[in-house]
């Protein structure tokens, strides 16, 4: 039972079989329906609700004379209504509902404010066939727009609560039970109805199972406990005063009389989410946020949903946010700012690859020149690890840079960061510092200039020299330069394969041909910091104490996680007595490492 924008209530029927035969010949009290009564609240004014009534075929089918029977009924639930909430009923229409098949009491509601955008009137209730069987099911009885106008709600079949009926109550007089059914029927329709009309001005479930908005219905349910009769109140009063002006008026409403009179009885979840969606209307009404923008198709409930939806993703909430998207997906299978939206949630929320696909391929016929749908498909290839078709992917959605958004590029950056493709991180991230900074230090560590290594392959290329190192750091160095001449095949002679041949030929001891090899690779690539770092070594062993310390800082410079480096240089100021420096190094290492030089 969620509330809220897709606040979906209902009660349940289970409760009339509990304990009612095992009293021998006295009345089972437990199946008789308790009386439901008012909470009167003092309200500053009185209204007349209008409302339109639809009725679909199965329920007229069921209910030969429903007009009547469904006019006395909301007859009797304003009778409660106007002494707790101040408005009574006015003028009722109804209508045959000629529906779209479909039994799901989520896909009614929104077929229903569909059909009927409720401009001239105040309640549009839907009444739908009885399901085959005595509902024990939450969710299968009724269903409101939480701070809407919609409510649906089953009739109630007759022939399985009688038959339920009578086995629980086998030692009545079929006059009696016929008339305790009857009077039973009555209750559960009332409850049933003031239960949604409940949802639909605020209402939440409560602890407790009397109340008429306890999540399941009882036959013992009575009336609104006084907390959420003066909320329903609050609510009602908003809306009429306010009228078709000023929605956020009831929002501000409820909001704040939650705020001012809170109630331990009120299902706490609920509650939150309430709180947390009025707020964000209440925000976006005040700052005139406007997010995606949104097709005229979209209609005003549904535009809500949406917002709220964009609104819950932004709050870290995805699988709230495609909660409240999903009944819309459907519904607006050409409306583009839906289908790109619900692309993004399912990447967000991690649904499965096959719904990622369909929505976000949606997506992408109906907003082609919009990167987003490519984008999201990357991440959730990066996700689900392959990275193949996650490069596709982000390189389609690269084609689009120029369109793209800020906050989109930055996603594109950090997809191509965790690809380690180099070249497209900087482009997408162009101006982001995190991402120049993890750029520069990667270029550096593994000696690749700009443009050296074709952007696919600056990944593999990566990963490469990283395995050379290991092999070199194993001192396995005949297979270690057995790779090298193959890498250098394939990559040419990047600075990143001469530079750890250098290191190869340090471990080696063979200095002069490492020399060589370290300055071949500064002079292909001046940043390649490993090289710097080598060089520093090198010098320090000839005692060329300023050179090796020039080496070492830049290395540091180019590639600030090169802990190594700053080892060597702080023992070279500390044997030079080179305090300033020496105190100066430890303080850059303990801002990078977190810790003090070892
Ligand atoms: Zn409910």
């Amino acid at each position: 039972m969620r509330v809220l924008a897709s606040l979906v209530l209902a009660a349940a029927a289970a409760g009339c079989a509990s304990g009612g035969s095992s009293h021998g010949g006295a009345r089972p009290v437990e199946v008789e329906p308790a009386r439901v009564v008012a909470t009167p609240v003092t309200t500053a004014k009185t209204y007349k609700a209008r409302i339109r009534v639809y009725v679909d075929a199965g329920y007229r089918g069921q209910n030969p004379a429903h007009e009547q029977q469904l006019r006395r009924l909301l007859g009797a639930a304003f009778r409660i209504l106007e002494p707790t909430i101040g408005v009574g009923l006015g003028e009722v229409e109804f209508r045959s509902w000629e529906r779209q098949a479909g039994s799901d009491l989520p896909g009614m509601l929104v077929e229903l404010e569909a059909l009927d955008p409720a401009d001239d009137v105040d309640w549009v209730l839907g009444f739908v066939d009885a399901l085959g069987h005595v509902a024990a099911d939450a969710h299968q009885l009724g269903e409101a727009r939480a701070l809407g106008k919609y409510a649906v709600l089953r009739g109630l079949n007759d022939a399985a609560e009688v038959t339920l009926l009578d086995e629980v109550l086998r030692g009545m007089s079929e006059h009696e039970r016929q008339a305790l059914y009857g009077r039973r029927k009555q209750h559960k329709e009332l409850v049933l109805l003031l239960h949604e009309l409940g949802h639909t001005l605020g209402a939440m479930h409560v602890t407790g199972t009397d109340r008429i908005m306890a999540p399941s219905y009882e036959a013992s349910q009575s009336s609104f406990e006084g907390p959420t009769a003066r909320l329903m109140a609050a609510a009602a009063q908003a809306r009429f005063a306010a009228g078709k002006r000023e929605p956020e008026a009831e929002w501000r409403a409820v909001l704040e009389h939650i705020r001012k009179h809170p109630w331990s009885g009120w299902n706490e979840d609920e509650r939150d989410r309430l709180v947390t969606e009025l707020e964000g209307r209440v925000k976006s009404v005040e700052e005139g946020t406007a997010g995606m923008p949104l097709g005229s198709r979209v209609r005003a409930d549904d535009r809500e949903k949406f917002r709220a939806a964009e609104r819950l993703l932004a709050a870290g909430r995805p699988a709230d946010a495609w909660e409240e998207l999903e009944p819309l997906i459907d519904f607006y299978p050409d409306e583009a700012s839906v289908q790109v939206m619900s692309c993004r949630l399912a990447v967000a929320a991690g649904k499965d690859g096959a719904l990622i696909a369909r929505r976000c391929e949606r997506a992408m016929q109906l907003a082609p020149a919009d990167a987003e749908p490519q984008l999201r498909l990357a991440q959730s290839s990066l996700a689900a690890k392959e990275p193949a078709k996650a490069y596709a992917a982000a390189e389609a959605a690269h084609g689009k840079l120029a369109g793209m958004s800020p906050g989109l590029k930055k996603e594109l950056a950090a997809v191509w960061k965790e690809l380690g493709a180099v070249t497209r991180a900087e482009e997408a991230g162009s101006g982001d510092k995190e991402i120049a900074g993890w750029a520069r230090a990667l270029r550096s560590r593994y000696g690749m200039a700009p443009g050296a290594v074709p952007p696919a392959r600056e990944a593999a290329y990566v990963a490469a020299v990283r395995d050379l190192l290991k092999l070199v750091y194993a001192r396995k160095f005949p297979e270690a330069e057995k790779r090298a001449a193959l890498l250098k095949k394939e990559y040419g002679d990047a600075a990143g394969i001469d530079a750890s041949l250098c290191d190869l030929e340090v471990r080696r001891k063979k200095y002069p041909a490492a020399r060589a090899l370290c300055e071949k690779a500064i002079k292909r690539y001046p940043d390649e910091a490993w090289a710097h770092y080598l060089l520093g070594l090198l010098d320090k062993h000839d005692q060329k104490t300023a050179a090796a310390m020039q080496h070492l800082e830049r290395a540091i410079a180019l590639d600030p996680e090169l802990e190594n480096a700053y080892q060597v240089a702080a023992g070279l100021y500390d044997a030079a007595g080179k305090k300033d420096e020496a105190a100066k190094l430890r303080k850059a290492y303990k801002e990078q490492f977190g810790r003090d030089l070892p």
